[in-house]
């Protein structure tokens, strides 16, 4: 940190989550803070959901410029706002916090994070999504991935209310078709899917843990990206690259995620490469 910025107080932003945070954010935006010498903090904050209206009177006080918010925080942070992001306000969840006017702005950057790591290989617009998965990373992904145009929406989820509603939602409030299939057996991919995501939590710490998918069925041309970032190589990815797709893996979604935050936060976009490498680190990757 230069010299003259000891002077005076760094801006804090934060996570609010119950129980431990346990993820590699903080490591992650503090790198972040120190390649480009910003003069910002960011700390783990334990809040029990009965403490979350003081939590948050207690961030405007402390003149907090934002903070991430995790489950189960994401929908219950959202009547303490001043205000939703487009896509936030779709999900009706929130997970990044930004001080804008000195009004609290609900953001998703979930899918934000998402959308930039796919863009990395190919442009959404027209293109046939295939999301495995309906919760709370699906959504995003979804709700994002129309907001940038995509073509079509499949939806495969194993309960089917949850699968249902999320296509609800996008036929009812974005300019997108999208249809749900049950997943019932090994799901056979159609021809016409361009983009493959496994948006479960199939895989979270176990890269060896299949997903109900029909392999025979992945055309090599199929882009498959996968949300679980520990381990990075999960089932699907390992298999994806084996069959000669271009495979995303979750870290590229959860640093993109940390750069839009940082990025809503201090106006300035931090070096990708410092993120991941930090994110690596923490999760014990490199
Ligand atoms: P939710 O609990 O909201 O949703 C879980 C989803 O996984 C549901 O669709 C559920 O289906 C499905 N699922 C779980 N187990 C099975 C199974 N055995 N067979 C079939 N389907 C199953 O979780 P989130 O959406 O919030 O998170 C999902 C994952 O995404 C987590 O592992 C999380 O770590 C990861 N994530 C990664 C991010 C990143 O930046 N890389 C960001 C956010 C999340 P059903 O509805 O039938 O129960």
């Amino acid at each position: 940190m230069s010299e003259h910025k000891r002077d005076f107080l760094p801006s804090l932003v934060g996570s609010m989550s119950e129980g431990a945070a346990g993820n590699p954010t903080v490591e992650m935006v503090e790198a972040a803070f120190r390649h480009h010498d910003l003069h910002y903090r960011y700390v783990n904050m334990e809040v029990a959901s009965n403490r979350l209206p003081d939590a948050i009177k207690g961030a405007r006080a402390l003149g907090f410029k934002g903070f991430n918010c995790s489950i189960p925080h994401k929908v219950a942070v959202i009547p303490h706002l001043d205000g939703l992001g487009e896509s936030a306000a779709i999900m009706g969840a929130v997970n990044c916090v930004v001080k804008r006017d000195d009004r609290f702005i609900g953001e998703n950057t979930d899918g934000k994070g998402f959308l930039e790591s796919l863009k990395s290989v190919i442009s959404p617009e027209g293109q046939h999504i295939v999301l495995l998965g309906a919760g709370g990373a699906a959504r995003a992904i979804a709700v994002e991935l129309a907001l940038a145009g995509a073509g079509k929406i499949s939806v495969i989820n194993r309960s089917p209310d949850r699968g249902k509603e999320l296509c609800q939602l996008i036929n009812d409030q974005l300019e997108v078709v999208s249809s749900y299939t049950p997943w019932e057996k090994s799901y056979k991919i159609t021809p016409d899917t361009d983009v493959l995501v496994n948006a479960t939590s199939i895989g979270l710490y176990d890269g060896t843990a299949p997903l109900a998918i029909d392999l025979e069925t992945l055309n090599p041309s199929t882009i498959v990206a996968d949300v679980i970032f520990n381990p990075a190589e999960t089932w699907l990815i390992r298999n994806a690259r084996r069959i000669g797709c271009t495979a995303l893996d979750g870290l590229g979604m959860i640093v993109n995620q940390g750069i839009t935050s940082v990025a809503y936060w201090t106006g300035l976009r931090p070096d990708q490469s410092i993120m991941r490498n930090a994110v690596e680190k923490a999760l014990r990757l490199e």
